[in-house]
């Protein structure tokens, strides 16, 4: 019997399950970890991926505590020192733009964008390392009883104390546990893409809010950007089926040259943006974490960071209950997991949402308000330092591994 099987290994899953099986500070959880499609070695010479995550400063040190910061070669991992953030209303180097700089608060840099891919495998390398059980197999449904639960696979059975479910936005545990989730689309989809630039990025993610959505260049290693467009749909589907040239002149629009002229590099990916949030993140023997128990709008870059720090928290807990020689899929354990991270996670997704109606969507006076309100944190070293902290993930209740 395993103490704990986590289902999914993407970069929350991956994550739970290297904590939970790294044996500090009592004896050594026995975890396997289910997924399907584990992801191939990057090798050192290959392009960056498209897909790209940004790493806060919290979810750097969890990495590091999940062993798996120091597998990420540092020429595929670029640190960013700034944001600019400006309303369409105004030109990219007017002093309406907000700009927060990790200098303000005495840090090296704000975080680091990293791709999904990399992210995962290093986290699985860790897991190994940690001694976990890989099964390459998809949960099919789930057997949950007082004493434990039975995981069926379409490799067989595996039978575990706590299950954890990380398999993501469109969750076969959450389905199998009789959780029911709020689901809401934004009507907006996000375009991602690889692109150069004719000015350098400055180590720099820049990002406008434009009546029709919301546009961020984020600034890789190797000195071109990944771009997120969250477009109305109808504006999005145009894009998405414009031929490159009509693609970049877009492109160019909406960012209003704030990087000067704009060439993509490989092809574009298109992904429908939807909020959602599990009703409940635990039931008897079962937790969810990460994409599994919420999706918020990807405009602030905070989905994997908020799944790296549910990982953490949960990780956290279920380590000191075995340490305590509990149960870890006892009630208490799973009770004071959702109590933390549901608070956290709301604070957030509220936070963002706000951003886009009022930013990205706003009209009327309480959109100038908004908008005009860029500008006036921007004058405030007080506004703009909470701003930053919020974005590095060094305040709100944080898990041991983030601290
Ligand atoms: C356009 C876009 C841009 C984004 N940008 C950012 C960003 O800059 N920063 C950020 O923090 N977040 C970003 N996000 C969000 C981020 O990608 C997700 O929050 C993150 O991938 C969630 O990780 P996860 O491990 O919970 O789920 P997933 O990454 O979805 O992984 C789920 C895993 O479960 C496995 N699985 C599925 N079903 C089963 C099954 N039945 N049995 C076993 N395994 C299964 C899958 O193979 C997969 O590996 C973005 C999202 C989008 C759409």
């Amino acid at each position: 019997m395993f103490d704990v099987v986590v289902v999914g290994g993407g970069p929350v899953g991956a994550c739970a399950a290297a904590l939970l099986a790294r044996g500090a500070g009592g004896a050594a959880l026995r975890v396997a970890l289910l997924e399907p499609a584990p992801p191939a070695p990057l090798p050192a010479a290959a392009p960056l991926r498209t897909r790209v995550v940004a790493l806060s400063r919290a979810s750097e040190r969890i990495l590091k505590t999940a062993g798996a910061w120091s597998r990420m070669p540092p020429e595929r991992v670029s640190a960013y020192e700034r944001m600019r953030v400006w309303h369409e209303s105004v030109a990219p180097d007017s002093d309406a733009v907000l700009e927060f700089d990790a200098a303000d608060v005495g840090e090296p840099n704000l975080g680091y964008i990293a791709e999904n891919q990399l992210l995962q495998w290093a986290l699985l390398g860790a897991f190994a390392e940690a001694g976990g059980h890989l099964e390459p197999a998809s949960l099919e449904s789930l057997e949950i009883t007082d004493a434990g639960v039975g995981v069926l696979t379409g490799r067989g059975r595996l039978a575990a104390r706590l299950v954890v479910g990380a398999d993501g936005a469109e969750s076969r545990v959450r389905e199998a546990a009789g959780i029911a989730a709020d689901i809401a689309g934004y009507r907006q989809t996000a375009i991602i893409a690889t692109v150069a630039t004719s000015r350098p990025h400055e180590a720099t993610a820049w990002q406008r809010f434009m009546r029709d959505g919301t546009l961020a260049f984020l600034p890789l290693a190797d000195g071109t950007s990944s771009i997120v467009w969250s477009a109305d749909d109808e504006v999005a589907a145009r894009l998405v089926a414009a031929s490159e040239g009509a693609f970049t002149a877009e492109l160019d629009r909406a960012s209003d040259l704030a990087l000067g002229a704009t060439r993509l590099l490989g092809a574009r990916a298109s992904f429908p943006l939807r909020r959602l949030e599990a009703q409940h993140y635990v039931v008897q023997r079962v937790a969810l974490v990460g994409d599994a128990a919420h999706v918020v709008h990807p405009l602030a870059g905070q989905g994997v960071n908020l799944g790296l720090a549910d990982a953490a928290a949960l990780a956290q807990l279920v380590r000191a209950a075995s340490a305590a020689r509990e149960d870890p899929g006892a009630r208490g354990v799973l009770r004071a997991y959702e109590r933390w991270r549901r608070s956290e996670v709301a604070l957030m997704s509220t936070a963002i949402d706000a951003f886009d109606r009022w930013l990205a969507h706003g009209a009327g006076p309480v959109a100038r308000v908004a908008q005009h309100g860029l500008a006036w944190v921007n004058r405030s070293q007080e506004l703009r330092r909470f701003f930053i902290r919020r974005a590095l993930g060094t305040s709100g209740e944080l898990p041991e591994a983030a601290r």
